[in-house]
């Protein structure tokens, strides 16, 4: 028997995260958390304030926008601002070229407010023409709803040629930009949007449990009595903020703490660039050595944003994905199975705390696991292209 290989650990002895959040955080930031506090806590209060001050700083929207948490996981804070931001007699056009995008459309219609879809394949970024048109065409949308980073397949779409699009016409933009925000540069002051949603657990490295929604203050002050819930009511929720400095209920607190401790972590790397520039070295690493072993990504690099990336399956017969899958948790690395209609795939992601030597053990675990199973390439079965 071959001595027991030691598996790739975390800072803290857990597995890698190759997923899209949650994701690997520091050490640190998980030992924010071993406190108590109430909620009316100066200390909380003045972390939480911290945190909203700094998230709305990270968008460009300083004195014009702002950052208004939501208690729950991303979804919590697109169903909160979808249905804060659009009216209930607006229209809201979808852009969608994966699941999050279809997802906004179910919360929208689940809300009532009448909707149009604009739709691309996954592997296709969203076409800012035919949004030009159907803009032109449809005088009743109010409000358009783009994905910044579509996590489904890893898709960067043209968040800023549709920004612009939208504001030509004079309609108003809901971002989703979960999977990109404090990694990729959204700045308000060049994108025109009102509201943008993202949450802790991704490219800032907090733990889960609180979305937010960075939300132009005139175009928030407007929406009272928008909302179709309580709880995800972001006009109530920041006037709570400005009358009593409270949540209406309980925060996360535990995860806001932690979301601070990974918001100076966020500076000390360098802010938006910085972040931005470990996971393209991540990203460039992953994609360059699983080519070496013959895997082929899904998307062209133009249009791979550095965030997660899809490969094909590998089409020789001894490849099990299962296998594969286990063989690559035992040795530390947690891969995601693919979430596509358009191919058979697995994505593996580049974002948490994660630097490119993780990548490269990652990419010789890959040969290895292959090597053992006798799959002799990770080529899918395409087509020459
Ligand atoms: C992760 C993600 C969400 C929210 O997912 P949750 O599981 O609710 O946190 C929404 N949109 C995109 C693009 C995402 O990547």
């Amino acid at each position: 028997m071959p001595a027991a290989r030691r598996p790739a650990t975390s800072e803290t002895g857990d597995p890698l995260l190759f997923t899209p959040g949650p994701l690997t955080t520091s050490r640190a930031v998980k030992q924010a958390m071993v406190h108590d506090w109430g909620s009316r806590d100066a200390t909380f209060i003045a972390i939480n304030r911290m945190v909203m001050e700094r998230i709305a700083e990270m968008a460009g929207g300083s004195g014009t926008h702002v950052t208004v948490p939501m208690q729950g996981s991303g979804t919590f804070a697109v169903e909160a601002m979808i249905t804060t931001f659009v009216p209930r007699d607006g229209k809201l056009l979808l852009l969608v070229n994966g699941a999050y995008g279809q997802r906004a459309a179910r919360i929208a219609r689940i809300a009532g407010r009448a909707v149009a879809l604009h739709e691309t394949a996954e592997d296709t970024p969203i076409d800012v023409a035919r949004l030009d048109a159907a803009l032109a065409a449809d005088a009743a949308i109010s409000h358009v709803f783009a994905v910044h980073c579509e996590t489904t397949s890893g898709i960067l779409n043209p968040i800023a040629e549709i920004a612009a699009v939208v504001a030509r016409h004079g309609r108003r933009l809901l971002i989703d930009a979960m999977s990109s925000f404090g990694a990729l540069a959204i700045d308000a002051r060049r994108i025109r949007f009102d509201a943008l949603a993202a949450s802790s657990n991704k490219c800032l490295e907090g733990v889960p449990g609180l979305g937010f929604v960075v939300c132009h203050r005139e175009a928030l002050a407007a929406c009272a009595g928008n909302a179709t819930t309580l709880v995800l009511d972001l006009h109530d929720q920041a006037q709570a903020f400005d009358k009593t400095g409270q949540y209406r209920f309980t925060p996360p607190i535990h995860v806001i703490v932690a979301l601070g401790t990974a918001i100076e972590e966020h500076a000390a790397e360098g802010g938006v660039a910085g972040r931005g520039a470990r996971y393209r070295e991540n990203c460039r690493v992953l994609v360059e050595g699983m080519r070496a072993l013959g895997f082929r990504t899904l998307l062209p690099d133009a249009l791979q944003a550095p965030i997660i990336v899809t490969f094909h399956m590998p089409r020789d017969p001894a490849f099990a994905f299962q296998t594969f899958y286990d063989r690559l948790k035992d040795r530390g690395y947690v891969i995601y199975p693919g979430k596509l209609t358009v191919a058979d795939s697995f994505r593996m992601g580049c974002i948490g705390r994660l630097d490119a030597g993780h990548m490269r053990g990652a990419v010789a675990a890959v040969g290895e696991i292959l090597a053992e199973m006798g799959v002799g390439t990770g080529a899918p079965a395409l087509a020459a292209e």
